[in-house]
């Protein structure tokens, strides 16, 4: 008996090394999320930990609703003084490029419109045309001063990250998990999806998009090590009068977004990246979402359109695989 002692020993000391999954779920950022990680049980069950609490300390800043949090605070009293939270001056620098870069189609300052139509409250309704207007004349995000020291609003302009929040959540999971030798994980934070290395047997993550006419999946992706990351108008709205109001916004009219698109997925390996991208494409439209693309080419994307058709970048051509019938498919090119 004593001679097996050792052999015992390793084998409970490799069993307890062996990548196995730990998953853990839970409620942050108004959406339910579920961390999967392939790694030795105990160091799994602590780095799901570590995201989890890393969420909820994210949350406290960013949230528009927590009365603690930095964004509420900013909200209210316009201005925010040294030292400015980390994290919210990293997503105040990216919102200030990607807006630019997208025209304004992604624009975190529309918040004071988003709420006039209830969707912070579930209290809808449809906002004149003047009320509009004057909400819409504070939602200028590159008229926001901030850097290390200082944020500061105009006059009637408030904050919402909710548009690009998960993502960054996402790659912050991604960092934490990286950082401790981890090489396989899922993420699921709602719409976002994040995939960190292959699975455990070498093979590519499947990731289904949703069908938006059903409750079921329209598209699936093969992914290694990516965001993959959907707006779709069919994630919240109102309806009134037989008419859909949905809960992505046209900065530029102040009105629920309203063009060709049913969702809009974009594929690359920044979560932040993906989740702007999504809202900003989806905002565009087909065309101009297209003509983006091919000007930035640093993503792949996959759009599906209001008559059911599935148009998607040529990056994708080899992981892309339908599940549904469309009424046309049509690939990319540069
Ligand atoms: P997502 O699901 O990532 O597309 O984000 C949608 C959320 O972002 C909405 O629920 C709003 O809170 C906010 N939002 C809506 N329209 C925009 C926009 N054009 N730019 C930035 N944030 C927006
Ligand atoms: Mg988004």
């Amino acid at each position: 008996m004593k001679k097996f002692l050792p052999v015992f020993l390793i084998l409970i000391f490799l069993t307890s090394c062996k990548a196995a999954k730990t998953s853990d779920s839970f409620s942050a950022m108004n959406t339910f999320m579920t961390v999967s990680v392939y790694a030795p049980a105990k160091k799994g069950k602590v780095l799901c930990k570590k995201i989890h609490s890393r969420i909820d300390e994210l949350e406290a800043v960013l949230s528009t609703t927590l009365l603690e949090s930095d964004v509420h605070k900013l909200n209210n009293k316009k201005q925010l003084d040294f030292p400015v939270n980390k994290d919210l001056l990293t997503l105040l620098d990216f919102s200030r490029e990607i807006n630019k870069q997208t025209f304004g189609a992604f624009n975190p300052a529309l918040y004071p419109v988003i709420r006039e139509w209830g969707f912070t409250t579930g209290n809808y309704k449809i906002p004149d045309s003047s009320r509009l207007e004057t909400l819409l004349a504070n939602t200028d995000f590159s008229k926001i001063i901030f850097d290390e020291n200082k944020v500061l609003l105009e006059f009637g302009m408030e904050l919402d990250f909710g548009a690009v929040g998960k993502g960054y959540a996402c790659d912050q999971a991604i960092e934490i998990l990286k950082s401790n030798g981890v090489q396989s994980a899922l993420l699921y934070f709602g719409g976002n999806i994040q995939t960190l290395g292959t699975k455990p047997d070498g093979s590519l993550w499947r990731v289904g998009i949703k069908n938006p006419w059903n409750n079921d999946s329209a598209v699936s992706l093969k992914v290694e090590s990516k965001a993959v990351v959907t707006s779709g108008g069919y994630e919240r709205f109102f309806e009134l009068d037989g008419k859909r109001y949905i809960h992505i916004f046209d900065p530029k009219t102040g009105r629920p977004s309203q063009n060709d698109l049913e969702s809009v997925t974009i594929v690359c390996e920044s979560g932040t990246y993906a989740d702007a991208l999504s809202t900003a494409l989806f905002v565009m439209g087909k065309e101009k979402a297209v003509e983006w693309w091919k000007t930035h080419q640093n993503f792949d994307f996959v759009l599906l359109t209001k008559e059911r058709a599935l148009v998607y970048s040529c990056g994708l051509e080899k992981i892309i695989e339908p599940l549904i019938d469309f009424s046309y498919i049509e690939r990319i090119d540069f």
